[in-house]
């Protein structure tokens, strides 16, 4: 059976001018992670009130001009956004509506609130950084804030403008308004908003919306990003009851993860094979798994399963991310809190250090074995982990280590699906080194851990939308949840797909 796609009369597309096209009294628009796992971005619209769940940014092939033309609405009449988690695919556009004159709150937990302060500022250097790139004017990669040198703030009508600034992110940041789990705030006339633990990474959260746009109400479930029972470090994603409408991610709807535990004896195996004569590259993102990877390795090291480590974190905002979790550890797993503990405690076993300079960085570079180097970005496509492949990829006795999504069009997608050359600054690299993928780390719940928070809901949604997967993934995982839980109603939206919140 094919997935239901197929929009009936009440519904419409907004593909432009969201909203502003006569929608229905009250509707859910899909502006983004729609049959693609980036750009996160639902609007909800009633007769009083319009908002975003999410307002994330789009990465991989063709993200620019996506991203240049994403959010086709006034951002002025938005009356707030909900924010599942800080990823940027979720998290990065608000400095976008916050140029655009958004002045409505953005409400985050408060661990999501203390990581958007690193990110935001983050990816707007990175917007500003490109933009000069694409002028040819200078083609350094950005370095810690303080190296970076004196900025040039452009018009936007320019072009190869940056999409945003600084600025931007600063303005975007005033308007974070922290909500803790489990506790229910209006949000706009009409709609109120509660947080669950989505155990996908620091902060993540369920977005369950309460909207009452006449005299009917509705619940919409937003899964945001889920992560899988019994991961390293969170607690499991909070189950929901109920739902009437139900967005729910599949970025892994179509396999199944291998067990952590041999996901360690993997990496245990990995490690003590390549270190001796060679460097282990890691790309990560910096915000979650980062610090999701140090734990694993504090474990391997505690349990006596690899030689002594000395790990190099080259990412100024990793150690921002990791700060900012040592903050929250409160809201961490116990075992999480004690394994930071021994660590402190046992330097000669795993030594941690994290990379402020590019100076720092580039000294790593003469380093030919015993490392292991985390470095921004997780997919390679940015950051400095570009400097680590270059010089790693073309020595056989060198490791690569995936551990998380590489999405389409991007290096770490072209290194996982085998390439033997890629293009690293303008200079074709051989790849000799050896490339591992390690899926169980996932910080994605996989189809059964999907399936398995789905089996908490009482009844059936009304209607469940299946978002941010590879569209064939979406699909497989839309037939298994009608395959495996009888669910009546479930679709693969197409972006810009308007659906009514009250039917009839
Ligand atoms: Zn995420
Ligand atoms: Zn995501």
């Amino acid at each position: 059976m094919s997935a239901k796609s197929g929009q009936t009369s009440e519904e419409c597309c907004v593909a432009e001018g969201a909203g502003d096209a006569r929608p229905p009294d009250a509707s859910l628009s899909f502006l983004g992670a729609a049959g693609e796992v980036t750009g996160s971005a639902f609007l909800v619209q009633l007769p009083k009130a319009r908002f975003l769940v999410d307002c994330g940014m789009f990465q991989g092939r063709a993200s620019g001009e996506k991203n240049a033309a994403a959010l086709d609405l006034d951002a002025r009449r938005l009356d707030a956004v909900v924010l599942t988690h800080a990823h940027i695919d979720h998290s990065g556009l608000l400095p976008l509506i916050a140029r655009r004159g958004f002045r409505g709150a953005i409400h985050a937990t408060p661990a999501t609130a203390d990581l958007l302060e690193v990110m935001l500022p983050d990816a707007a250097h990175i917007q500003e950084w490109s933009a000069t790139k694409r002028e040819g004017r200078e083609s350094r990669t950005p370095g810690p804030r303080a190296a970076r040198g004196p900025r040039r703030i452009r018009d936007e009508d320019e072009d190869g403008a940056p999409l945003y600034t600084l600025a931007d992110a600063q303005a975007a940041l005033k308007r974070v308004k922290r909500l803790d789990y489990g506790v229910t705030r209006e949000i706009a006339p009409g709609a109120t908003v509660t947080f669950r633990n989505a155990g996908h990474i620091l902060g993540s959260a369920i977005a369950v919306v309460d909207v009452t746009p006449g005299a009917q109400s509705r619940r919409l479930v937003f899964s945001g990003d889920l992560g899988g029972p019994g991961r390293p470090m969170l607690p499991d994603p909070e189950q929901v009851e109920r739902s009437d409408l139900l967005v729910v991610e599949s970025t892994y709807g179509n396999r199944l993860h291998r067990s952590l535990e041999s996901t360690y004896d993997e990496i245990a195996a990995l490690l003590s094979a390549t270190l001796p004569r060679g460097n282990v590259v890691v790309p990560a993102f910096a915000v979650g798994r980062t610090q999701e990877i140090l734990h694993v390795l504090a474990d391997l090291s505690r349990a006596g399963r690899v030689p002594p480590l000395t790990v190099i974190v080259d990412s100024p905002l990793a150690r921002a991310a990791t700060e900012v979790t040592a903050r929250h550890a409160a809201s961490l797993e116990r075992e999480t809190r004690e394994l930071a503990a021994w660590q402190a405690s046992h330097p000669e076993r795993m030594r941690v250090a994290f990379t402020e300079t590019p100076a720092d960085s580039m000294r790593i570079n003469g380093i030919a074995s015993g490392l292991v180097i985390v470095a921004a970005s997780g997919m390679a496509d940015a950051g400095r982990v570009r400097h680590h492949l270059r010089h790693n990829l073309p020595r056989a006795e060198c490791a690569v280590m995936f551990t998380g999504f590489q999405a389409q069009g991007t290096l770490g997608r072209a290194l996982v699906d085998g390439a033997k050359e890629v293009t690293l600054f303008h200079e074709r690299i051989a790849v000799r080194a050896s490339m591992h993928t390690i899926g169980g780390l996932s910080a994605h719940a996989d189809q059964a851990g999907l399936l398995e928070w789905l089996r908490g809901f009482r009844h059936p949604p009304s209607r469940t939308f299946v978002v941010h997967g590879e569209r064939e993934v979406s699909h497989a995982f839309a037939e298994a949840i009608r395959a495996q839980l009888a669910w009546g109603s479930v679709e693969v939206p197409e972006r810009g797909l308007q659906v009514p919140i009250i039917a009839g």
